[in-house]
């Protein structure tokens, strides 16, 4: 039986990518689990988790700006609590990933990392995790 693991992430900005590759890892030997597989989500309306390069801090930047430009932060928006362009970018990026675990690491490629994705910061964040061992 796995239960659900819970860790915080504290973002600095309104907007910005934290690399979490590093803390999830950990929760995994954590756990002891060898293979399997791991779910990662994110119970928040305005904050993301993607996948993508983690060797170039440009790319990151260059996610954030391009998502900026899709997404306005002034518009003509109706949702009163004046964030709807964060709304918008969470729900482009999605609340969860899956990663495949083998011989206890994250099935990742070269340049991969697991980003949290802050649209509405600075706040206090939490990521759930499922771990499902094969054993
Ligand atoms: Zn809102």
């Amino acid at each position: 039986m796995s239960e659900i693991i819970e860790l915080t992430v504290k973002t600095n900005r309104r907007e910005e990518m934290i690399e979490i590759t590093g803390v999830i890892q950990k929760a995994l030997q954590e756990k002891g689990v060898a293979n399997g597989i791991c779910h990662i989500f994110v119970p928040h309306t305005t904050c993301g988790l993607t996948i993508n390069e983690h060797a170039d801090p440009d790319v990151v930047h260059d996610i954030i700006a391009t998502l900026d430009k899709m997404v306005p932060f002034e518009g003509n928006y109706r949702h009163m609590e004046g964030n709807s362009p964060a709304h918008v970018k969470a729900s482009l990026v999605g609340s969860s990933q899956t990663v495949m675990i083998a011989g206890g690491k994250l099935c990742l490629g070269t340049w991969q990392g697991i980003f949290l994705c802050e649209f509405d910061g600075p706040r206090q964040r939490r990521v759930w995790l499922k771990i499902m061992s094969d054993a």
